[in-house]
């Protein structure tokens, strides 16, 4: 029997899935609907543009598909630590044992659907961009999508898959039904996307540089392969000095003020379209299971978004393919035994995710430091007594696929404590 897959979203879990899919046999017949262009197509946006680490999780989901960690690596950089640029000019490193590839999101996207489409026809995989899910009727299965000119059209299913990220019209839709709950919230932090293409002074290669002032501002650079810099400015969302920056003077200003490494790495042009840009939010999506009936299945963002803190979003979203891949293993391609066992395994570690990307950065200084030195001691002795002692929390999110839920029951003390002190920090601001 054929199954006709329709997955919303072609974003790197969306295409990871259907890369999964596809190679397990000519049963699935899959279309894709994305409410962008195609990113292959439409000149590269700058003012979405953000650099994503892949770890171990995103790395081993990607090594599983043959030649696809090779076209990612291309478009990518290894890093192999941090660097932490202090007010005072000295910097701190902390390096790593494993690294992480870096690669804009888009070129993620891009990387995933040039092997899609080179494998596979479309007797079994079709793509539509500029398709944008607007309604989903569950008892009829099927779905409404929507295309620039208010031309509307539908598609049937046997199985939808909501990969349409932290906004997800699937998952909203499944809000409409019962025992589904979902709950959203807004980071305490927003962000703008930092973009120097031709930048006059380099930073050290291989390292994710950051900085940060006290009130809780922090910027987070990394090289691109194109000898490009991009990155990110976190700032708090209600009390803020970035929101009431209305000149490139005012803009130039501030970060010579506050930040004057990245000041001499900005030219004016970036200063200006760096006003312009849009301030991003950032949602953390809590909900209380990934299926609904037989039919629907969330995953990726669309399931379990989270802060970039720890830089696991997209990490966890390509996990989510191995485990669904791994249950239809167990299941014999039963659709329906798979989606609902994988909110049952999934589930709980969303949820860990959500509560270590929440509480287990600190915002104030003195629990920074205690951050850093603590990633330092276990280091040490994790090397000296790996039976004894954990692997730092960076690493044993980046290096490893233990669950989340996991991680989260061994850094309990910590995370608990950095709750306490991130909830003082943002109600005194
Ligand atoms: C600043 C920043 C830094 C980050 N850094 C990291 C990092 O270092 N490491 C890491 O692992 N993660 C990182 N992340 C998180 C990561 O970007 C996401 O977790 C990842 O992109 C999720 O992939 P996804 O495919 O689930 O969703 P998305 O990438 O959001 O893709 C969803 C797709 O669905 C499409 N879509 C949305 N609505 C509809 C609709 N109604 N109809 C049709 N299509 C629709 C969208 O256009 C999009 O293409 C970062 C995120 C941010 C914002």
């Amino acid at each position: 029997m054929v199954n006709k897959l329709a997955i919303v979203g072609a974003g790197p879990c969306g295409l990871l899935l259907a890369h999964y899919l596809l190679r397990r046999g000519e049963q699935y017949q899959i279309d894709i609907y994305e409410r962008r262009n195609d990113p292959r197509t439409v000149p590269f946006s700058k003012s979405r543009t953000f650099p994503i680490a892949l770890g171990n999780r995103g790395i081993a989901a990607l090594q599983k598909i043959p030649g696809l960690m090779e076209a990612v690596k291309a478009m990518s950089l290894a890093t192999t630590g941090s660097m932490i640029h202090q007010p005072n000019g000295k910097t701190r490193t902390i390096t790593r044992k494993e690294p992480l590839f870096t690669l804009d999101r888009t070129n993620l996207a891009i990387a995933l659907l040039n092997q899609l489409v080179e494998k596979y026809d479309n007797s079994r995989l079709n793509i539509h961009f500029n398709s944008q899910c607007t309604q989903v009727d569950f008892v009829a299965k099927q779905v409404t999508l929507q295309r620039d000119s208010a031309e509307k059209f539908t598609a049937d299913y046997d199985l939808l898959v909501g990969t349409d990220g932290a906004n997800s019209a699937v998952r909203d839709h499944l809000c409409t039904t019962e025992l589904f709950e979902c709950q959203k919230q807004y980071y305490r932090n927003e962000y703008k996307s930092i973009y120097i293409p031709n930048p006059t002074i380099n930073l050290q290669p291989g390292k994710i540089h950051t900085w940060r002032i006290d009130d809780g501002t922090n910027i987070i650079l990394l090289n691109q392969p194109d000898g490009s810099i991009s990155g990110v400015i976190y700032f708090p969302q209600h009390k803020n000095q970035i929101t009431s920056l209305t000149t490139t003077e005012e803009v130039q200003q501030f970060f010579h003020q506050n930040f004057p490494e990245v000041a001499q790495l900005m030219p004016q042009s970036e200063a200006e379209a760096l006003l312009k840009r849009p301030i991003s939010q950032v949602i953390t999506i809590r909900c209380n299971r990934y299926h609904y009936d037989d039919s629907v299945v969330l995953m990726g963002d669309a399931a379990h978004a989270v802060s970039p803190s720890l830089g696991q979003g997209c990490n966890s979203a390509l996990e989510d393919v191995v485990v669904f891949d791994n249950l239809l293993d167990e299941y014999v391609d039963d659709l329906a035994a798979a989606i609902e066992n994988f909110s049952i395994r999934r589930q709980p570690d969303g949820d860990a995710l959500a509560e270590l990307s929440e509480n287990a950065f600190p915002a104030t200084k003195g629990l920074f430091l205690e951050f850093i030195l603590r990633q330092r001691l276990s280091q040490i002795l994790h090397q000296l007594f790996p039976q004894r002692f954990l692997p730092s929390l960076f690493e044993v999110l980046s290096d490893t696929t233990v669950p989340y839920r996991k991680i989260l029951q061994s850094y309990e003390g910590w995370v608990s404590k950095v709750k306490n002190a991130n909830n003082q920090f943002y109600s005194n601001l």
